[in-house]
């Protein structure tokens, strides 16, 4: 038996699974055993998965080679749209080499009404017309099955339009509020891992475990419970370091004062954190 640090429950121990401390796609090794299948998939997809895929996480694993779950490394740098042809969107393919092999245009189907007619503007890339009959008879197929009417597609125009030294815009957006459960998750572990399960009875471990076992938690809710932190880009100060998983990338530290835990986290962007 064992006790989930998650859901509390008394499990069997055959519903226990490995549960990455710092997630693996981050280059985390370290695991801890207690949490059991249905929690440690749950922290995965609402948890950890905002943390790992947000663009800044996903140029550094390009930079340190780190694969996801897919064995693939991300590059967050590969889709774009073209500057002139802004509705026009891109891949730009890299090598094993990283060096970028091709610009690939992502095919759209979009829909559009004119003068009360139905209109698709099909994107293609050239290399792709061959597949254009294809995509035809899926839009009438599935325009059949959704109305009930027939339907005929005719032809209004065509337009093959070639870029010469193609320009490549990409927004990037992002919000560190995305990330703070997931720091947060990383704290919750390794306190539980330095403190051992007396841990979990903490009024603090409380509120953090609740937040965590929510699919979507408001910045709101957080402070209304009393969760507080800050994330800090590229901050200077060492903690005194606990548990170290890789010095380079991933490091995390507990400081315990008089009446609080401090947990500080060091991602690989840098990024450091303090949760009490
Ligand atoms: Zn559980």
């Amino acid at each position: 038996m064992f006790r989930c640090i998650i859901c509390l429950k008394d499990l069997p121990d055959e519903m226990a699974s490995q549960e990455h401390i710092f997630p693996k796609a981050l280059g985390g090794t370290q695991v801890i055993r207690e949490v059991c299948q249905a929690c440690n998939s749950h922290l995965g997809r609402f948890v950890e998965e905002p943390l790992i895929n947000n663009w800044l996480m996903q140029a550094k694993r390009m930079l340190l080679r780190l694969p996801g779950k897919s064995g693939c490394v991300p590059n967050p740098l590969e889709r774009g749209v073209l500057v002139d042809e802004p509705e026009v969107k891109v891949r730009y393919e890299f090598g094993a080499d990283e060096k970028a092999k091709r610009l690939y245009v992502i095919p759209q189907v979009k829909k559009e009404t004119v003068d009360g007619e139905e209109r698709i503007r099909i994107i293609l890339n050239k290399s792709d017309e061959n597949k254009l009959p294809e995509i035809l008879e899926r839009i009438a197929t599935r325009y059949v099955a959704k109305t009930g009417k027939s339907c005929t597609l005719n032809q209004i125009s065509r337009r093959e339009v070639i870029v010469e030294h193609p320009q490549i815009k990409q927004d990037v957006c992002f919000n560190l509020w995305d990330w703070q459960r997931g720091i947060l998750k990383i704290a919750y572990e390794l306190a539980y891992k330095e403190l051992g399960t007396r841990y979990l009875d903490d009024p603090a471990a409380a509120k953090v475990r609740a937040m965590l076992q929510k699919e979507d938690v408001s910045r709101e809710e957080a402070t209304r419970v009393g969760i507080r932190g800050e994330i800090r880009l590229l901050g200077q100060e060492k903690p005194r370091l606990f548990v170290v998983d890789n010095p380079d990338w991933l490091v995390g530290g507990l400081i315990v004062s008089s009446n609080a835990i401090f947990d500080y986290i060091n991602l690989l962007i840098p990024l450091r954190v303090a949760w009490c």
